[in-house]
């Protein structure tokens, strides 16, 4: 009896130390974080607004799978904060890199304007005076408020953050938004030096989203860091050296419309268009597939952008040749608005036709776990099968053909193949040249570079092209592209 009282005793004792224990290690964390903000001027500070300039990349739009992001200067960047309305503005003038650099995600000439704004739920971008709802990007805008140094302070202030040392600091973790892990570290000198994230991407699952802070100089009333470098999936995606900030400057008083209230996420629509015997051009969307029907099979070319765009074009090609196999998904690139639907692909067991520079990327990258937005393939794991193809690959059933081909020269991607079909005498192709609406100036530089690359590939492949098939915009005359380039 006596035994069994003192080893009630002596669990009770364990399991009272256990809770102090646990407390003390949460209050650890805010005493530092409380020492932090002093440090920084976080405790004092509702906004805050930096310049600078630096660069920008466009994600997953690199010339090669493992190339870094393809960048641009920013010539001139500024960011205002409201930590107690949780709103951001973002004010930013791009150019082009002189060479570009080769990559996807610049198809624009001179100075392109951006405002990107998110204010609570709803995000918007306005570099003019209209407002154009944003609602994708709502979740992101406001976890990057709590990426910023001192937005990392308050969110963990305010998170029930734990710590432990680390290399270069203290490590303090906690849950922002009710979903996003985040971990910041603290050095000896209570700055914020790093800001480590998760979010969710189609292709790379779980991507981390890593942000440097350092330099830090004293700007008033605050510490801020005079260079950030934000990456993004492996590569830089931003980075800034700054020159200005504003503790507390006037409020940004940000109206929003109610076209960005009353916006939603347009719903997944596929439209075919038959351009000859078994072959339909299926739009309907930002990106465009084909579906080419072979006597016993059926071949999908495109699953672009995620699950949901991939899954609706398989349903259209199933639907287009009923009770025949989807034999093949051929992949036109592997830039991730045009390879996201690729797992869902490998889902359904369909083996996937793309150049065998991808190869390795791919079945790296469908390894990463997809728990923030978990998707179909995550959900039932199956292997893929993969198809590398060299310069050419040809399917036929003595019939219908479709002729695969890799482009080269192509500063847009280096692993883009595009497709001909002889009995429409059509060419599939993405990136490299959309058709533009009646009336439109001409394409800028590095479009215009793009279209002729093409053209050059068409004549080098000797192609008796008479329609485009693109993977953006509308099935065009070929006459259209000459005209564009000039060679009519
Ligand atoms: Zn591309």
């Amino acid at each position: 009896m006596k035994a069994k009282l003192m080893k009630k005793t002596l669990l009770w004792i364990a399991v009272a130390l256990g809770a102090a224990s646990t407390a003390a290690f949460a209050q650890d964390a805010s005493a530092l974080l409380q020492k932090a903000s002093i440090a920084m001027g976080a405790a004092n500070l509702n906004s805050i607004q930096y310049s600078g300039m630096g660069h920008v990349s466009s994600l997953g739009q690199n010339h090669l799978p493992n190339s870094a992001w393809p960048e641009t200067t920013l010539p001139s960047y500024t960011r205002t904060v409201d930590y107690a309305n949780k709103a951001s503005r973002e004010e930013l003038t791009r150019i082009v890199n002189t060479p570009p650099s080769k990559g996807g995600g610049a198809p624009f000439g001179g100075e392109q304007k951006q405002v990107n704004l998110v204010s609570g739920e709803y995000a918007w971008n306005q570099p003019g005076a209209q407002a154009q709802p944003q609602p994708a990007a709502v979740e992101e805008r406001q976890l990057q408020i709590w990426l910023t140094p001192h937005g990392f302070l308050k969110g963990a202030l305010g998170g029930h953050a734990t710590m432990k040392k680390a290399k270069g600091g203290t490590q303090v973790t906690f849950t922002a938004m009710n979903k996003f892990k985040v971990v910041g570290t603290i050095d000896d000198k209570d700055m914020v030096t790093k800001v480590d994230t998760w979010i969710a991407n189609p292709v790379l699952g779980d991507m981390l989203v890593e942000t440097l802070y350092s330099d830090y100089k004293e700007f008033g009333t605050v510490k801020f860091p005079t260079k950030i470098v934000q990456s993004q999936g492996g590569h830089p995606l931003f980075d800034l050296a700054v020159t200005e900030v504003k503790a507390n400057p006037a409020p940004l008083a940000l109206t929003i419309t109610d076209a960005v209230k009353n916006a939603k996420i347009p719903p997944v629509k596929v439209e075919s268009q038959k351009l000859g015997d078994g072959i339909w051009w299926l739009g309907g969307g930002s990106h465009n597939s084909v579906v080419v029907e072979f006597k016993t099979f059926v071949v999908l070319v495109e699953a672009p952008l995620a699950d949901d765009r991939a899954e609706a074009v398989l349903a259209e090609a199933k639907k287009l040749a009923p009770n025949k196999p989807i034999k093949y998904v051929v992949n036109t690139h592997h830039h991730f608005d045009h390879s996201g639907g690729l797992r869902a692909v490998v889902a359904e067991g369909i083996p996937i036709i793309t150049n065998e520079q991808n190869k390795a990327f791919y079945l790296q990258a469908w390894k990463n776990p997809h728990a923030l937005e978990p998707d179909a393939l995550s959900k039932k794991p199956r292997k893929a099968t993969i198809v590398a193809i060299k310069d050419k690959y040809e399917i036929t059933d003595g019939d219908q053909k479709l002729e695969l081909y890799l482009t080269s020269p192509n500063d847009h991607n280096g692993d883009m193949l595009i497709g001909y079909m002889p009995k429409v005498k059509g060419l599939i192709v993405a990136d490299l040249f959309t058709p533009a609406p009646p009336n439109s100036p001409a394409p800028p530089p590095v479009a215009m570079n793009f279209a002729n690359q093409l053209y050059d590939n068409v004549q080098r492949l000797k192609l008796d092209v008479t329609t485009i098939a693109p993977l953006h915009g509308r099935v065009a005359p070929y006459s259209e592209l000459l005209k564009t380039i000039g060679k009519n």
